[in-house]
């Protein structure tokens, strides 16, 4: 019984254990569903700041263009241009440049880079940020300025330039209806990284590509525009926005980003060209920095925008999942103890039941329970007619034996008797000892007669046997026999039963009578 309590109680520590590993496990999936969930916030937040900024350009860009550039005077020195001789070309350029040059003044303070004007098969015309620099033929490695002249529409985006890189707006030029070439107007990197800036107060840098750097630009102007990134082999740094990151940001990429280990996970996650979200802690300052890749107009992926701020979110989570994970051990710790304790004074509840209803000699139930166990078969009976009989037995002539060997070897007997007894009735059958030397059997299932076989072993297995103490083999049993009859009460029962033992003990004793 005790290894059968000792199994439910693993049992039930098991089954209470995996479910609170089971809670702990949902919860690490929640904490790791919220870091993704606010990693992925934070880079659509910077993608619209992105989104938003560009589009901000974009309407200055046309109210540029509405307001200035497709006008009559312009358009139609664009028209001339594009059949004029060199010498024609000089005049309507210096006439444009003119037109123009208060415009691009005004442009360049919105951070707007270049204007360039374009003819019909994409020869430069007029580069306003350089107008000595003219005649040379875009399409080959301008596909901005190319999509707008084939398709003559509106075309859009970042690209790598000679000299610069930009985001571009390029708008198809008409004349009368008739195509006239391009205007590109363009905005720096930088122009985007100080509007983020001015609108959402958020400090960021940009780096781009080497092999898009290298493809690109003339070779003696790139270390005129561009610096080796420090922490990412393949990248260059944009130099106009890192003097501008130096000079105005209140912290610098490179202090945040400072252990072997955040770059090379940063590292690995910039060959994916994803968008992608790390924080880290430098000095008990919580940082994140978040990496937007930039396309160009031909859909390759050239560089990051990278933004960084102070930003505790994440640690906030990391520690209250922490706590949580705590909270939830210690509250399992003390299921446990609880369950164990529980168990324990189960155990202890027993044993103190044990004492009232068993006989501490020789571990027979004792008196106590003789009346329930009797009268629930009596209900069985009843119920469903079935038979029961009951034994009583008594050891004959056991005062001599306590009188010649002494009160100890009476115990020993007592103690031997029962255990035989024990072996030879089954395990639905009850033994009380009700009195000194006295026991009484309840068999359920069992007619007299099968009741006086088993009664009649009993008897001949103890006149064989011979006990462990003074080699005693005189023990002998006297055995009275009953049947539960339909109108019994329980005395009546043990009162025939008695009878028989008493007959048994009157005609000489050692035997059986039912
Ligand atoms: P009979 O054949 O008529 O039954 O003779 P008997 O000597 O067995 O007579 P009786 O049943 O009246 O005597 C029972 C004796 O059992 C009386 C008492 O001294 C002894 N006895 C009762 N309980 C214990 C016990 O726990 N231990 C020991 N050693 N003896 C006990
Ligand atoms: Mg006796």
């Amino acid at each position: 019984m005790k290894l059968a309590k000792t199994k439910n109680l693993i049992g039930l520590i098991t089954v209470v254990s995996l479910g609170f590993v089971l809670l702990q496990l949902y919860l690490l999936d929640n904490y790791y569903k919220s870091l993704d969930i606010y990693k992925k916030q934070i880079i659509n937040y910077y993608q619209e700041q992105i989104v938003t900024t560009i589009y901000e350009h974009k309407k200055l860009s046309k109210i540029y263009f509405d307001e200035i550039i497709n006008k009559e005077n312009v358009l139609d020195i664009m028209a001339k241009a594009n059949t004029a001789s060199e010498e024609e070309k000089t005049i309507l350029r210096n006439e444009l440049y003119s037109i123009m040059e208060n415009t691009y003044n005004n442009a360049k303070e919105n951070d707007f880079r270049q204007f360039q004007f374009i003819l019909k098969d994409t020869t430069s015309f007029l580069r306003m940020h350089r107008p000595e620099g003219y005649g040379d033929k875009l399409a080959d490695f301008r596909e901005s300025v190319k999509i707008a002249s084939e398709k003559q529409e509106f075309t859009e985006g970042f690209e790598e330039g000679k000299t610069y890189n930009a985001y571009r707006f390029v708008y198809p030029l008409f004349y009368k209806n008739e195509f006239v070439g391009t205007v590109e107007t363009s905005i720096s990197f930088l122009a985007i990284i100080k509007l983020v800036e001015e609108l959402f107060d958020h400090e960021g840098i940009f780096i781009i590509k080497e092999s898009a750097v290298i493809a690109k630009v003339e070779k003696h102007l790139i270390s005129k525009y561009y610096t080796k990134n420090l922490i990412f082999n393949d990248y260059y740094n944009d130099k106009e926005i890192t003097d501008y990151s130096n000079k105005f940001n209140s912290i610098n990429l490179n202090q945040i980003l400072s252990t072997d280990t955040i770059i090379n996970r940063i590292s690995n996650l910039l060959s994916k060209e994803e968008p992608f979200m790390i924080n880290n802690s430098i000095d008990d300052n919580e940082y994140i920095s978040t990496f937007l890749p930039i396309e160009n107009i031909q859909k390759q992926q050239v560089g990051y925008f990278i933004f960084y701020e102070n930003d505790s979110t994440l640690i906030e989570l990391k520690n209250d999942a922490t706590l949580r994970f705590v909270f939830i051990t210690i509250l399992w710790l003390l299921v446990m103890i609880i369950i164990i304790n529980y168990h324990f004074s189960r155990l202890k509840i027993d044993k103190l039941i044990d004492k009232l209803n068993f006989d501490k000699l020789t571990g027979a139930y004792n008196r106590n329970r003789l009346f329930e166990y009797i009268n629930r078969e009596i209900e069985a009976k009843k119920r469903y007619s079935n038979n029961f009989s009951i034994i009583i037995y008594d050891i004959d002539k056991f005062k001599n034996i306590n009188d010649t060997y002494g009160h100890h070897t009476g115990d020993v007997i007592l103690v031997e008797t029962t255990a035989c007894t024990k072996k030879h009735i089954r395990i639905g059958d009850y033994l009380f000892r009700i009195g000194g030397d006295e026991f009484l059997i309840i068999l359920p299932n069992t007619t007299l007669n099968e009741a006086i076989i088993v009664a009649e072993k009993i008897r001949s297995q103890i006149e064989k046997k011979i006990y462990s103490i003074n080699n005693i083999n005189t023990i002998t049993l006297s055995l009275g026999v009953a049947e539960y009859g339909d109108e019994d009460t329980y005395e009546e029962l043990i009162k025939k039963a008695d009878k028989m033992l008493y007959d048994a003990k009157d005609s000489g004793r050692n035997k059986v009578l039912g």
